[in-house]
């Protein structure tokens, strides 16, 4: 077997997520804490609920925090216990995962798409349509969206995708009524399988996303409103807890490798780097350039074992799920040129610098050939 292997630092392979790095020095801690929760048969609603609620409600400088199932929970649930009428239209934008759609189809509302900015690839306030009340802007690849030009508003934010990321001395849940996150096991702050957090300093609000998690009721079999199971899992929890206080030396770690590809890819062939707009410390949850034909520069870098993605390829209003929408291909330019020409190169905490070196010598190496 280990002859096989390559020698020490040279990176013959490049993973495009590893979690095992990140769990290898928390396993043993996590575990006695998974453990505990097994002999305390607390299952729902256990210590390690509250006490990550409350560490992250404080790490994200807001009052409340509502642990729930997943980010759409967390999304959808927000929506609803902000007021959304019946079918009323939600601007969201172009370019997202499916869910910030989902989110407002299933809250009972309609999606609007918005196209987003060249710059940072966020909801153009610029472009809402008039008479919009309710927005969910998305903090895409982990680069919050200028929530200040969308002041006046009900504004939902999804930031499951920017935790601990900043903008102009802001976070991803100021500036909003909610922000929703997601604690998917990829995500900067994942569990050991899905779950999700509202966070919000609005008390009432949180009270009835508490409320709508766990079937309506504010008092065991008192109903006040008709409501899902959509409660934080406690073994979720306490996998978070240990997970949150590393968040943000995580974060640094991915900034690290985000600022080592932004120098040796400049320049390089067609490519466009992500902007770090100023006065913003992105969450770098993904690495999107953008080029002419990423699908044939993943084959090659696959060649050279290296993983990529792609986020997304197929932006929501043109995906069947929302054909119904009517929306035509050439509707939101920004948007789905990002869909043609995205491509997501390996970043996560623990990528080494000869990762990121293969990395950017293998796509020069794509340009020169
Ligand atoms: C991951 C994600 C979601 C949904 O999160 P789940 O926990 O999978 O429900 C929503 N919006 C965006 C932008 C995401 O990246």
């Amino acid at each position: 077997m280990g002859a096989l292997q390559p020698p020490q630092g040279i990176a013959a392979t490049v993973p495009f997520l590893d979690l095992a790095r990140q769990h290898e020095a928390l396993k043993a801690a996590v575990l006695a804490d998974l453990d505990a929760v097994i002999d305390a048969n607390a299952f729902t609603n256990g210590p390690h609920v509250a006490a990550f609620e409350e560490a992250f409600a404080a790490s994200c400088g807001a009052r409340e925090c509502v642990g729930v199932a997943s980010g759409l929970d967390a999304l959808r649930l927000g929506l609803l216990a902000a007021g959304l009428e019946p079918g009323e239209p939600v601007a969201v934008p172009a370019a997202t995962f499916a869910a910030t759609f989902e989110a407002v189809a299933q809250a009972g509302g309609t999606p609007v798409p918005v196209d987003v900015r060249v710059d940072d690839y966020c909801l153009d306030a610029a472009q809402l349509p008039d008479g919009i009340r309710v927005v969910v802007p998305v903090h895409l690849y982990g680069q919050l969206a200028d929530v200040r030009a969308l002041a006046g508003r009900v504004v939902v934010a999804d930031a499951c995708q920017a935790h601990g990321a900043r903008r102009d001395g802001v976070g991803a849940a100021d500036g909003a009524l909610a922000a929703a996150f997601s604690f998917y096991p990829g995500k900067n702050l994942g569990a050991f399988g899905d779950a999700g957090a509202l966070v919000t300093s609005d008390g009432e609000l949180a009270a009835r996303v508490r409320a709508l998690r766990e079937h309506g009721q504010t008092a065991k079999y008192h109903h006040e409103l008709e409501g899902w199971t959509a409660r934080l899992d406690t073994l979720q929890a306490a996998v978070l807890l240990r997970k949150l206080p590393h968040l943000d030396e995580w974060n640094d770690r991915r900034r690290a490798a985000a600022a080592v590809y932004a120098e040796a890819l400049a320049g390089v062939g067609d490519l466009r780097l992500p902007a770090a707009v100023p006065g913003s410390e992105p969450a770098w949850h993904l690495y999107v350039v953008r080029t002419a034909d990423p699908d044939a520069l993943a084959a090659f870098l696959r060649e050279r074992g290296i993983g990529t993605g792609r986020h997304y390829p197929v932006p929501p209003h043109l995906s069947p799920a929302y054909a119904h929408l009517g929306h035509r291909e050439g509707a939101f330019p920004v948007a789905e040129r990002l869909s043609r020409e995205c491509l997501s190169l390996p970043i996560f905490p623990g990528i080494t610098e000869a990762e990121l070196a293969h990395v950017a010598e293998s796509v020069a190496a794509y340009f020169d050939g």
